[in-house]
């Protein structure tokens, strides 16, 4: 019986074993602590095409000169020093070798990605001076989880955006109302909402259609874009109502928007046919307050200024008249 407990293994049995170890779908590698190669098997044959009668013997750096040295050998101190097994998988490093696609043709990848274990290897004498390194293709799943990922942002962003206008939707936009609340309420620093209502807009679709209507819309929400800063936060409230988030502004500056923006639709020709459509809105603005206790009471103020210019005669701003909010 030799030192590790073990029973001899029969020589015959030793053929089987090396000729499964050749044969496995998974690559195989031993190497000291030089990193030089002593065991290869055919899966890291065929996918390096590199022989073992070649590699054998020799430093992995002189075939891999892009390995991450550094990293195989901390890994390899974690193996040997403290007897360990050690795992990577293709989230922390997507490859070791960096083998091409096992579907070179029909992959959309651009390697190989691999988990890696590295596990001690003790020797006749007891002493631990080799590492085997037990190499999976796992490209196939890496790619279909990457897909689902994308997807997943993909449907995310959907999920925020208004379809016909292209401006988030009402839920997340008032999401961010709620946040910008919030943050006023930590930092104080300054925010105004700005809400806008198509006036008479149901004269365009009476007389033009449902569909020139839907096209005033997206001209609306195409000059609202144009004419807010990128930290600004615009979305579509509700049929031809939109919300505007000044982010680190006040009132005042509010009001330059509010005016430029009342005059450029005012001015705006919207092709439809053989006319152009014109259109007006009437604006409600509002800057957070510490009077306010929500972020409802907030869009409330600026609700009301948005129905006060409606009854002062539309085509026109109104600044928080709301008195109940202070
Ligand atoms: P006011 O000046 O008081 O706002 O008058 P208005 O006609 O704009 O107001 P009202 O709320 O009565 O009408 C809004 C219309 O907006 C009614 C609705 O059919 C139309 N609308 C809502 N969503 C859409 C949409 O997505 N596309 C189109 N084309 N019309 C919409
Ligand atoms: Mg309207
Ligand atoms: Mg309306």
């Amino acid at each position: 019986m030799p030192e590790n407990g073990r029973p001899a293994m029969p020589l015959h049995e030793l053929h089987w074993l090396l000729d499964m170890v050749h044969n496995l779908d998974a690559g195989l590698v031993i190497i000291d602590r030089e990193h030089r190669v002593h065991l290869w098997n055919r899966f890291m044959e065929n996918h390096s095409g590199i022989p073992a009668d070649r590699i054998l013997g020799q430093p992995l750096r002189t075939f891999f000169p892009d390995l991450p040295e550094e990293w195989l050998e901390h890994k390899f101190r974690t193996v040997l020093d403290m007897n360990l097994t050690s795992f990577s998988i293709w989230r922390q490093r997507p490859y070791l070798f960096r083998f091409p696609p096992p579907r070179p043709f029909t992959s959309r990848a651009e390697f190989m990605y691999q988990n890696v274990t590295m596990l001690p290897l003790r020797s006749v004498d007891g002493k631990v001076d080799h590492a085997g390194i037990i190499l999976y293709d796992v490209t196939e799943s890496a790619l279909a989880r990457n897909q689902l990922e994308t997807m997943n942002r993909e449907l995310e962003k959907l999920s925020r955006i208004d379809r016909l206008t292209g401006l988030y939707n009402r839920g997340f936009w008032e999401e961010c109302l709620h946040a910008e609340f919030r943050r006023f309420r930590r930092t104080r620093q300054p925010a105004t909402l700005v809400m806008f209502d198509v006036d008479h807009f149901k004269r365009i679709n009476d007389t033009w259609g449902h569909q020139a209507g839907d096209e005033v819309l997206r001209a609306l929400a195409q000059l609202t874009r144009d004419s807010i800063r990128t930290t600004d936060i615009a979305g579509r409230y509700g049929g031809e109502e939109f919300g505007i988030i000044l982010v680190d502004t006040e009132e005042t500056r509010a009001v330059h928007l509010a005016e430029r923006l009342r005059r450029e639709v005012e001015r705006l020709e919207i092709p439809h046919g053989e006319t152009a459509l014109r259109v007006t809105i009437s604006l409600g603005i509002s800057q957070v307050r510490e009077q306010l206790d929500s972020h409802d009471q907030w869009l409330a103020c600026a609700d009301a200024a948005l129905y006060q210019a409606k009854r002062e005669g539309r085509n026109r701003y109104v600044v928080r008249p709301c008195l109940d909010c202070g």
